[in-house]
């Protein structure tokens, strides 16, 4: 690829209604356009980057023995009736009608539509096991669709589904996926993790999420250093009722809640000291504070976004966070730089406060108050107190907290879906049954986002090879007046081609330092300029993204050192 024949549009300043630094950089770098909430166009490069990761997980996918194919978006609602989802998947279904005033609904997922596959393909056991799976464009209509295409509107799923004849056959299936995953976000160079999970509106029995590990992450996740055990906190509050109205005036009667313990909070709340929590409530007047601290002990700001009916809220800053705890922004020094949401509302507050956590010089009181809910405890709970309490796992590990980014979630459905929808196929003896389902996603378009979370540099984006546009860009200065530098270049470009790397010549003719913060922007992983300077000395100037210093290297140094 010449940079003269694509479409690269840069910018030089940092967008400022973006919040987390992909982001900003997805927007900087050209990658992305935003035609609406949610919703966003992939410019050229991005889909560059996007066609990377789809193009291993499809690798992968097919490595591990699943068959392609592709379904409809738009799904017939008598399908989403058969088993309940219609009424129960809740908001984020879009529902539209068609001329003839029929319903349906933009998918979110696709359980309905495969089982629905399945019972008009597979008629015997023979055919099992079996697993299909598609990449496709999703829709879900989230309350807070922020932080560019990590929580989109439309957005780009694998989406898997698994079929056998029996329970053993369905976590052998489950096991395929769980490693055809851990192969996929290995190759993509990500630092992952694999965790326990709760299984949400898709429902089932076991499963696990993968997480791409960033500070910005919107899950917090627990793991022992002693044993395999690991797991989204987010397991803890899975069976949530919804939360009981409560007035303000109780919240305004606790003033400095991080200078007291828990027990403190609760008692003064009059409300039960018992489950986990993730978080600094701060109430001030009709405000509601969330303080969110950072780094080890993480909370997770989404719990926020997932109440519906919020209407407005936004960031607020330390200093900010610092006055309502009548304290300077160096109190938060202990616990890590901390970062708030503040929400505007009154009739939401009580629904807001799940958890509190009371903090002080001497710590992380971890806490456990919660009201309006009557949640289970599960063991992550305890764990969790544990954690902060700084005892130890009961594997003799230590117990951390640490952010992740959900980016793959595998399901053991059981016959759920194929029960709901009269599902069957003959099994051995002739006898008609009941086969196991499971389910598999990757957030294939999140991942992007994900990988320059963990990935980047005060320069922009650092890509992982397997995801970069291209491995190396081969810079010409002054191409415009220097025919044999040009000449040069176009002569090492072919060469890299041809020798199977992926190299792109910027032959623009910027002006060497807007071109070189191009490049670094949009994360190369080599950079190669070619100046006639170097050209008299029989060198090439040749600069790894990560490296601090440039090195001229003769040609065939160079060749050795990109291949
Ligand atoms: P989240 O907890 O982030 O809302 P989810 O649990 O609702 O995700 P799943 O139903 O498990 O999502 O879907 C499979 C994958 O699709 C997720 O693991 C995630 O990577 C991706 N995904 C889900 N929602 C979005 C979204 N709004 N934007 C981008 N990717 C998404
Ligand atoms: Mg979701
Ligand atoms: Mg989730
Ligand atoms: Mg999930």
């Amino acid at each position: 690829m010449r940079l003269s024949q694509f479409h690269l549009r840069t910018e030089k300043e940092t967008p400022a209604d973006a919040e987390v630094i992909s982001h900003k950089l997805m927007l900087k770098a050209g990658m992305l356009r935003k035609l609406g909430a949610g919703l966003y166009t992939w410019s050229p490069l991005g889909l560059r980057v996007l066609r990377k990761v789809e193009g291993i997980v499809r690798e992968e996918m097919d490595a591990a023995g699943a068959i392609e194919l592709l379904m409809p978006s738009v799904q017939p609602r008598e399908l989403w009736e058969e088993t309940g989802r219609w009424e129960k998947f809740g908001g984020q279904l879009l529902k539209l009608q068609d001329r003839k005033e029929s319903w349906y609904c933009v998918g979110p997922t696709h359980e309905e539509v495969i089982t629905d596959f399945a019972r008009a393909e597979l008629a015997s056991y023979k055919q099992l096991p079996v697993n299909f799976y598609q990449v496709q464009t999703k829709f879900r209509d989230e309350i807070r669709p922020r932080f560019g295409v990590m929580r989109a509107r439309e957005f780009l799923m694998k989406d898997a589904y698994s079929f056998d004849i029996d329970e053993a056959g369905m976590a052998a299936s489950y096991q395929k996926m769980h490693a055809a995953y851990t192969r996929i976000f290995s190759r993509l160079g990500l630092d992952f993790r694999a965790v326990q999970a709760d299984s949400g509106a898709i429902g089932g029995d076991a499963s696990q999420e993968f997480h791409v590990l960033a500070e910005s992450g919107e899950d917090a996740l627990v793991f022992s250093t002693g044993s395999d055990y690991a797991a989204n906190v987010e397991t803890a509050h899975a069976a949530a009722p919804a939360p009981r109205a409560e007035p303000t005036e109780t919240l305004r009667r606790v003033e400095t809640p991080t200078q007291k313990t828990c027990e403190d909070v609760a008692a003064l709340l009059d409300i039960p000291l018992a489950r986990t929590a993730k978080s600094v409530a701060l109430f001030a007047g009709e405000t509601f504070v969330l303080a969110l601290v950072r780094g080890d002990h993480a909370v997770n700001p989404v719990k926020l976004a997932k109440v519906e009916g919020l209407a407005d809220y936004r960031m607020a800053t330390e200093a900010e966070i610092a006055e309502y705890l009548g304290s300077t922004p160096g109190f938060l020094g202990p616990i890590g730089a901390a970062r708030a949401i503040r929400v505007v509302a009154d009739r939401e507050v009580a629904a807001m406060a799940d958890f509190v956590v009371g903090a002080n010089a001497t710590g992380f009181h971890l806490a456990g108050v919660n009201w309006g809910r009557d949640l289970p405890e599960p063991d992550v709970v305890a764990d969790i107190r544990d954690v902060v309490a700084g005892e130890r796992a009961a594997d003799g590990g230590e117990l951390r907290l640490v952010r992740g980014i959900e980016v793959g979630h595998i399901f053991q459905l059981g016959r759920k879906y194929a029960e709901a929808m009269g599902f069957k196929v003959l099994d051995a003896n002739g006898k008609a049954t009941v086969p196991f389902m499971g389910c598999y996603g990757i957030g294939v378009s999140r991942i992007v986002a994900a990988a320059i979370e963990q990935n980047h540099d005060s320069n922009g984006i650092l890509w992982p090879a397997a995801m970069a546009p291209w491995q190396v860009a081969v810079c010409i200065i002054n191409p415009k007046h220097e025919a044999h530098v040009a000449e040069a270049a176009e002569a090492l470009y072919r060469e890299l081609r041809a020798a199977g790397i992926d190299a792109v010549l910027d032959d623009r003719g910027l002006r060497p330092g807007a071109m070189f913060a191009d490049i670094e922007l949009i994360g190369i992983p080599h950079r190669v300029v070619v100046s006639a300077r170097g050209l008299e000395a029989g060198t090439f100037e040749y600069r790894a993204r990560t490296a601090a210093e440039s090195e001229n290297l003769e040609r065939q140094a160079l060749l050795t050192r990109l291949r």
